[in-house]
């Protein structure tokens, strides 16, 4: 009763938390695999053909961005990050490093198996590889070719950086981008602790694209790691 081909590797070594993403996986159709250890998932990623690795970040011998550097040096797969409540600056670190999004302790099954579609999805459309020439989320539409953005499919009048930056959202929908990420993209910064231009900009852009900025529809703030465009 497979519904999906891919193949998920589960890395975990918290025996109650790793049988409740199984179910969840198994019960949505899911293949998966898992393993309990560092050295486990390493071994496991070279000798199996796995498409989605879902990644526990304090394992009892080798830490998760230890396994997460690694992964990148061979491998575009999708990486999910599974992690503590408290580890803000990790998960930052951890997307950083090429991690495609994180979960924070306690998750649903929902919420489990919406990231790993999201994942998935933006994974093959990368291998698409073109940018579609609009893209539209909810009521907000994007037009690459134009560069125009409209809002109810009316048209939005945006500043060149707002622009630059609602482009960067759309071009990643359903991921966080971390604000080092941003920052550099944006600015051409390599690292700043200066992220209230970032917060400024969002500012203004959150008042022109939400109907209510405090609680924002589209851009939504991930606490402590940075921002993401949701696609609902
Ligand atoms: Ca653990």
């Amino acid at each position: 009763m497979s519904y999906y081909n891919e193949y998920i590797l589960v890395v975990e070594d918290d025996i109650k938390i790793r049988n409740y993403i199984c179910y969840s996986l198994q019960a949505e159709g899911f293949r998966y695999i898992t393993a309990s250890t560092g050295q486990g998932a390493l071994k496991t990623l070279v000798s199996e053909p796995i498409d989605l690795l879902l990644l526990d970040l304090g394992l009892p011998d080798i830490d998760g961005m230890e396994i997460i550097r690694k992964v990148r040096e061979w491998s575009e797969m999708p990486v999910i990050v599974v992690s503590a409540r408290d580890q803000d600056k990790e998960k930052a670190a951890a997307l950083d490093l090429g991690a495609d999004d994180y979960l924070t302790k306690p998750f649903s099954s929902t919420e489990l198996l919406a990231r790993i579609r999201v994942a998935l999805r933006h994974f093959y459309k990368q291998g698409g590889n073109k940018t579609p020439a609009i893209i539209q989320v909810g009521g907000l539409r994007i037009d690459f070719e134009k560069r125009l953005v409209y809002l109810d499919d009316k048209e939005l009048h945006v500043t060149p950086l707002e622009y630059k930056l609602l482009s960067l959202f759309f071009k990643n929908v359903g991921k966080v981008l971390t604000t080092k990420y941003i920052l550099k993209e944006i600015w051409g910064i390599d690292y700043s602790s200066d992220t209230q231009v970032l917060r400024a900009l969002m500012a203004g852009l959150r008042r022109k694209i939400e109907k209510n900025p405090a609680k924002p529809r589209y851009i939504v703030t991930e606490v402590g790691v940075g921002y993401r465009l949701v696609d609902e």
